[in-house]
């Protein structure tokens, strides 16, 4: 018999740029069938303190100022979930006024001899900017978007990119927290995931000016201008798990993504194998513990659920209208499909022969399986707990 997995990732012609417009969230800022009423709570009885889930930990106007607080840096400086090229994800800044301000000498060109080392300089500095974990990857056109979306004027627009010249992609993931992404669904959990998306701007927008100043071109992004996820798995941050989203060696799916596009010469990364589709294959607890009943327990398949799948990659594709359903029926953000995961843990020695066991002896999975189920992880924490912790 045909192992199930066999397919995972493979392509087929069907594959195509995606328009940014059919992504969810989009959709659901255009009220898009069949998104209409979830959109229309979601966006304002979530943010209606009269109502009367205000009274509920992890749902009270505390909780929800903890998110807006950290969504304060990539609401006003960067807007990269939304239609990026603002503020710190601007793709070209007026160089020379910048520099002169800076009071910069002219700018020369820095000699890359090594794009191998200049990858590793780049990672560090993407370091100590912030990111988690950074990796490089040849820039595949088909994962940038075919179009933009932008929600406040409801129209598309063009991504011109000179392919011949952007031939490189950098790929960041910054981590979220452990302790409140255990609380979904919450606004902490909301809360962890939008200072991600600050981080990642800040990152973005950093890194991509280091670049400009050695003399090179770069697009910072984070949501914006080109699909995260199949850059990352190009640039060898994870793999694709049954949720549909990264799942990464040390913080499994607890991440969020950032780019910078670039004509910098760099030494690429690898795609990585860790045994993620193997274990997804067991495990599907993110499935059965979706309250959306988005995330299927089935096989790996090319078929797309609905105009928010990007055809032609064989994957466990996530019905986005079922998640951003239940997101707007329960005026709340999830992130279960993160907070149950058995990839996500802080790091430690027994997580971490977990993970080796995961890797080398596929045979083992369904012990972990059971053996994370049976400690316990995964389970919901109140949001008093996280309050109390200090
Ligand atoms: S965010 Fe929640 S509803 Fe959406 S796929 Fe994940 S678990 Fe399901
Ligand atoms: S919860 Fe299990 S099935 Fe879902 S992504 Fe994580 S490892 Fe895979």
């Amino acid at each position: 018999m045909a192992n199930p997995i066999d397919n995972y990732l493979v392509r087929t012609d069907a594959l195509q740029r995606f328009p940014q417009k059919n992504d969810i969230y989009k959709r659901a800022h255009r009220r898009d069938s069949p998104l209409e009423e979830a959109a229309d709570r979601y966006y304002y009885t979530l943010r209606d303190p009269t109502t009367p889930h205000w009274k509920i930990p992890g749902r009270t106007l505390k909780d929800y100022a903890y998110a807006m607080g950290s969504y304060y840096v990539e609401r006003n400086f960067a807007k990269g979930h939304l239609t990026g090229n603002f503020g710190l994800l601007k793709w070209e800044e007026d160089f020379a006024e910048m520099t002169k301000a800076n009071r910069m000498e002219p700018i020369h060109k820095y000699e890359v001899k090594d794009p191998t080392a200049m990858a590793e300089d780049v990672k560090k500095v993407a370091k100590k900017f912030g990111a988690s974990q950074t990796g490089v990857c040849e820039l595949n056109p088909l994962w940038v978007y075919a179009s933009g979306y932008d929600p406040e004027t409801n129209e598309d627009f063009s991504i011109n990119i000179d392919f011949s010249v952007y031939q490189y992609a950098i790929v960041f993931v910054v981590e979220m927290d452990y302790e409140a992404m255990q609380t979904s669904p919450s606004h902490l959990a909301y809360a962890t995931a939008a200072y991600a998306y600050s981080r990642a701007a800040y990152v973005a927008g950093q890194l991509a000016h280091f670049i400009r100043t050695l003399g090179y071109k770069a697009i910072p992004s984070v949501n914006d201008t080109a699909l995260n996820i199949p850059l990352a798995l190009d640039a060898g941050l994870g793999q694709l798990g049954r949720n549909g989203l990264l799942i990464t060696p040390e913080y499994g799916p607890r991440v969020r993504l950032g780019k910078i596009l670039t004509n910098l010469p760099l030494g690429i990364d690898k795609p990585i194998s860790f045994g993620v589709p193997e274990f997804c294959n067991i495990c599907k607890r993110c499935a059965k513990k979706c309250p959306g009943g988005a995330i299927m327990t089935g096989e790996l398949t090319d078929k797309p659920l609905n105009i928010s799948t990007n055809p032609g990659v064989f994957k466990w594709p996530v019905n986005g209208e079922k998640c951003f359903q239940f997101w707007g029926h329960s005026e709340l953000v999830c992130s279960n499909c993160i907070r149950v995961c058995p990839f996500n843990k802080p790091r430690g020695r027994i997580h971490d022969a977990a993970r080796f066991f995961i890797k080398n002896a596929s045979w083992f999975d369904q012990v972990i399986v059971k053996a994370d189920k049976l400690l316990g992880y995964g389970k919901k924490t109140g949001a008093e707990t996280f309050w109390a912790d200090r």
